[in-house]
């Protein structure tokens, strides 16, 4: 994100008088005080210039850099610094990097004003001009170097508020995405991300796993803890399979009430079995009592899963079938433990 650019801003702002009309602020850098008198007196009678003067070539560009004119007016030929090359530095600083800058040379010359116009002047004047002249172009490129400020100060708005509204785009995309009792992929993006990955699968002839997993008697665990502790167990099971996501392409995801699924792409049987008993043994040793259980007295879980290399006929809930035979198969052989088919 571009960062506001504070010495900008302020020239911006300070340059916008009460009645919102726009005021120039001249610099004039010149050696000798008489020039800086006379360019003073005519500029006098202007209410929008401001006028600013610095007889010192050596703190020119500090002066500048602080006052931030709308326009500044350089004498070429000075003791010590000479115009050009200061030119050359108000162009080098990034403070003063856009300011117009009309130089005032003793005459008119052409390799001079060509000279002047390659080190980054903007307009070349002969001294003493004529003062409505030296008004009307101190206006002009003011208000050229304002509007310049205020279209870049717009263009970093813009470019705020697009960035915000990326963020506010993906947020929005996590919440749409995840269920909010246990912080995994709700049962939306699951139908989303198996269809996907069966696709792959079936393009590129590999295996695709997936476990679903679910909370033995937990009925039971509701009508005896009530339902605040039964939501926290279902945050610690969701927990668990998270954690045991290790691939990034693997997908946790509770499917529905107390039941939860692992989308395991390009995993084999045994990998898939292996990582399932891995599961089911973690939440075995968290150890959370359940004395309403006909089967253990500590929470526990059932898993079943399946393994396909999609071919052209059927779709992903092929697989969500056979993963659920499976864990139908657990539940009736007993519970706590996993069943492959
Ligand atoms: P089984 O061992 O056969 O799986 O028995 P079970 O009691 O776990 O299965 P059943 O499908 O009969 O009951 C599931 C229970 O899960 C019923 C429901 O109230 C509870 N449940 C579903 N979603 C939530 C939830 O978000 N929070 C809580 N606390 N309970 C839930
Ligand atoms: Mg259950
Ligand atoms: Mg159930």
């Amino acid at each position: 994100m571009p960062r506001p650019n504070p010495p900008a801003d302020a020239a911006a702002n300070s340059a916008k008088g009460a009645n919102n009309e726009y005021m120039a602020m001249v610099l004039l850098v010149d050696d000798q005080a008489i020039i800086g008198e006379a360019v003073r007196r005519a500029l006098a009678g202007e209410p929008d210039i401001d006028f600013h003067y610095c007889a010192q070539p050596d703190e020119a560009v500090a002066v500048a850099e602080r006052t931030q004119p709308t326009v500044i007016l350089q004498d070429l030929v000075m003791p010590g610094t000479d115009g050009l090359t200061l030119v050359r530095r108000y162009r080098e600083n990034p403070g003063t990097r856009d300011i117009p800058i009309i130089v005032l040379s003793t005459k008119e010359e052409a390799t001079m004003k060509s000279a002047a116009f390659a080190a980054g002047a903007n307009d070349y004047l002969v001294k003493l001009p004529d003062t409505i002249e030296l008004v009307a172009r101190i206006r002009y490129h003011s208000r050229s170097y304002l509007n310049l400020l205020q279209r870049d100060e717009a263009y970093r708005a813009l470019r705020q508020s697009q960035q915000q509204l990326l963020e506010t785009n993906l947020e929005l995309q996590r919440l749409t995405n995840s269920d909010g009792l246990t912080g995994l992929s709700n049962r939306r993006y699951f139908d989303e991300y198996l269809s996907a990955e069966w696709r792959r699968a079936q393009r590129e002839q590999t295996q695709l796993a997936l476990l679903m997993i679910d909370v033995d008697a937990f009925k039971a665990y509701n009508d005896t803890y009530g339902h605040v502790a039964g939501d926290e167990v279902l945050r610690r099971v969701a927990g668990v399979i998270r954690d045991n996501c290790a691939r990034p392409a693997d997908l946790p995801a509770r499917f529905g009430g107390e039941e939860f699924s692992m989308i395991l792409p390009a995993t084999s049987a045994g990998g898939a079995r292996l990582l399932a008993e891995k599961v089911r043994r973690a939440i075995e040793s968290l150890q959370i009592p359940h004395s309403g259980s006909p089967t253990s007295d500590m929470v526990t879980i059932s898993i079943g899963g399946a393994v396909i290399v999609p071919d052209e006929n059927g779709d992903a809930s092929r697989l969500v079938q056979a993963a659920d035979a499976g864990l139908y198969q657990a539940k009736r052989n007993g519970r706590n433990q996993v069943v492959m088919v």
